[in-house]
């Protein structure tokens, strides 16, 4: 979902830009464009027809956070999440609090509702309700940056589930389980089922672990397999989640408990998807796809 945006971040912070402007450059990407539906402008609908987005933005070196949910309207709700960061107090704000910052902040406003989006909200109401799951392929965006002075910034933006209940809110922007940032151990970011996501704080448990010395790669993993191992013995299913994460020395990694998981990520060397899978163990390393150049 995000190569493109990722490509146009990694040109900036190889320019020497903050880690926080890569952040807001590769979901602003995404945001902007309707072919992703599940952020943004032309995001899920709940069950009243609305798009409803909620937004994170976190800076690891002064470990602070903003973030919006539940609100209405604001073309780029990563925008206002960046906004409130560094405030505080006031610095995560829902619904219409969320807006009326936007607004007084001169972001622009916008209806986020498009014709394929309207479209889909009535084929659901037609089909009736059912079970609600997160997007196939989970896609919030997550965006993790590590710049030249070595400050790192984590980002989420999404509309959450289709057809949520008014109100609803997911991982997205609740710190420490969408997103966590700290410049001295590393910063993660989660997507899939914002209620389990949030009952494992999956985000805050990575960069513990990597506090404690795991790499990225087995910090996912331990991650994901520790609550999706959790929920099993609570006989529940495994779980549908997906991590991704940064340490400070730039290495990176992921994990899932879907099949496949892809995503994107730069460093000096080039800019690439990646694929990672999911198997109860042992998980194989994340590699390149050969897909650079490829939106
Ligand atoms: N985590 C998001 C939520 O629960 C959805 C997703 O990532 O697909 O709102």
């Amino acid at each position: 979902m995000c190569f493109a945006g990722v490509r146009d971040a990694h040109a900036l912070l190889m320019n020497g830009a903050p880690a926080g402007d890569g952040v807001v450059r590769a979901i602003t990407a995404v945001e902007d464009d309707p072919a992703y539906c599940s952020v943004g402008y032309g995001g899920l609908p709940d069950r009243e027809g609305r798009v409803m987005t909620d937004a994170a933005f976190m800076d690891g070196a002064g470990l602070r956070m903003g973030a919006v949910m539940s609100a209405e309207g604001i073309k780029n709700p990563i925008l206002a999440a960046r906004l409130l960061c560094g405030r505080e107090t006031n610095c995560l704000l829902a619904g219409h609090g969320a807006e009326r910052f936007a607004l007084e902040n001169g972001l622009e406003m916008r209806s986020m509702l498009t014709d394929p989006s309207r479209a889909r909200w009535l084929d659901a109401l037609a089909e009736g309700r059912k079970k609600l799951t997160a997007y196939t392929g989970h896609d919030t965006v997550c965006v993790l940056a590590l710049d030249r002075e070595g400050r790192m910034a984590a980002g989420t933006s999404t509309s959450g589930l289709f057809m949520k209940d008014p109100g609803r809110v997911g991982d997205s922007p609740v710190i420490g389980s969408g997103f966590y940032c700290d410049d001295r151990y590393g910063a993660a970011a989660a997507t899939g089922l914002g209620e389990d996501i949030m009952r494992g704080c999956l985000s805050y448990e990575i960069v513990s672990l990597m506090k404690r010395g795991a790499s990225p790669r087995d910090a996912c993993r331990e991650a994901v397999e520790g609550l999706s191992r959790r929920k099993k013995e609570l006989g529940e299913d495994g779980g549908s989640f997906s991590v991704i994460a940064l340490a400070p020395d730039g290495r990176f990694g992921a994990a899932t408990t879907l099949d496949l998981f892809p995503f994107a990520a730069g460093n000096d060397v080039s800019v690439a998807l990646y694929c990672v899978d999911f198997s109860p163990a042992p998980v194989r390393e994340a590699r390149p796809t050969d897909l650079e150049g490829v939106d």
